[in-house]
């Protein structure tokens, strides 16, 4: 059971409270860049928000995988929804930044997720269909390779799947790659357990849950 906090551009909680206050419970969180290296020195289990495929070169505002290792961090998200919507990342994009950071050694959490329209419309299936399986033809079934069932419309809104739908789209989703399925989207300390007892929820990702010690901290013992 992976419980991950993704502080977004917050510039987050003090990593050694957080360290103290989290004990021996398993965690993962993902600060800002600028916070990487303190979450480290911490102690904490830290990832990076993204992280580019190649190793070095002329692409602006990217790091790569061995810069995230020169300091430390073990782990990446990949393909959140707001780098999807506001940065315009593409599935091809999502899995050759997944792809690389597996082949560096490093670990994956891998977003997917669909638009509020997309599930009225019917359309969830195809789209989580699409999303998992590009990374799944460039990464198939890695041992350091999570996906995160992040509906885009419970995604900071406060509105939560219930744990019988996010149920059947993680069964969906393991149908199609047989890795665990974080869930994602407005977890709170009141909802985690009931998500995280679903069979095939696997953990959570939590964004602004995760910017309080004692809300993050609740939610991890939630999970283990
Ligand atoms: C996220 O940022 O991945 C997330 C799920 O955010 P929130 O928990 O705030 O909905």
């Amino acid at each position: 059971m992976i419980v991950a906090g993704n502080w977004k551009m917050f510039d987050g909680p003090d990593p050694r409270a957080l360290r103290a206050a989290l004990g021996d419970l398993p965690h993962v969180v993902a600060p800002p860049y600028t916070r990487l290296r303190e979450c480290v020195e911490a102690g904490l289990t830290t990832y990076a928000q993204n992280v580019h495929w190649e190793n070095e070169g002329a692409f602006t505002g990217e790091i790569s995988a061995p810069m995230l290792q020169s300091l430390g961090v073990t782990g990446a998200i990949v393909g959140h929804s707001e780098r999807r919507l506001y940065f315009g990342e593409t599935d091809l994009g999502v899995a050759r930044r997944a792809h690389a950071a597996l082949g560096a050694g490093l670990a994956v959490i891998a977003c997917v997720g669909e638009t509020w329209e997309q599930r009225e419309s019917g359309d969830t299936e195809t789209v989580l269909r699409v999303q998992v399986e590009s990374v799944r033809d460039l990464c198939g079934t890695h041992d350091n390779l999570v996906i995160a069932y992040e509906p885009v419309w419970a995604i900071g809104t406060g509105k939560t799947a219930t744990p019988d739908l996010a149920q059947d789209a993680h069964a969906f989703i393991k149908s199609l790659l047989d890795l665990p399925v974080l869930y994602g989207g407005s977890v709170k300390p009141d909802n985690a357990a009931e998500l995280l007892a679903q069979p095939d929820v696997d953990g959570a990702l939590v964004g602004g849950a995760s910017l309080d010690i004692d809300s993050f901290v609740a939610i991890c013992r939630a999970g283990s």
